[in-house]
């Protein structure tokens, strides 16, 4: 999903949640939009380069040209399966993870309907620790 539908929906509801959760809500945007910074650090992993205009270059292009064979297999470090659980049992203990945990939420819906619909299946790996075996066993 590119980043200005995640901020649009973010935003929309950050500000339809301002009566609950207060400033809080600025934490719903965060999870909402921000949590794709980590599209940067995987640029900067793998190119060793931090200009963040390119890697927003690199990584809108396969969704321009609905081809996404240069991002298959790479590892988005909040979008993983490790780290929602991490937010959830955060969002049991903290209102402010779970006004973020909800933002999150939001992103991966948005980001799981763009994989269905238009990706046709999973690109990235969305799991720290099955990304860390493929890497050894390719290693090897
Ligand atoms: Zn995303």
């Amino acid at each position: 999903m590119k980043p200005l539908a995640h901020l649009l929906s973010s935003l929309i509801l950050a500000l339809s949640l301002i009566p609950i959760l207060k400033w809080n809500a600025l934490l719903v945007l965060a999870g909402g939009f921000l949590i794709d910074i980590d599209h940067h650090f995987w640029y900067v992993y793998r190119y060793r380069k931090i200009n963040i205009f390119k890697a927003y270059k690199f990584f809108i292009k396969p969704m321009d040209e609905k081809n996404f064979k240069s991002v298959a297999g790479i590892l988005l470090i909040f979008h993983t399966a490790e780290f929602l659980l991490i937010m959830l049992a955060l969002s049991y203990i903290s209102k402010i993870a779970l006004a973020f945990t909800i933002g999150l939420l939001l992103h991966y819906a948005l980001d799981l309907c763009y994989l269905y619909f238009v990706a046709r299946g999973f690109v990235v790996n969305h799991s720290i620790i099955y990304w860390i075996y493929r890497e050894k066993i390719q290693k090897l």
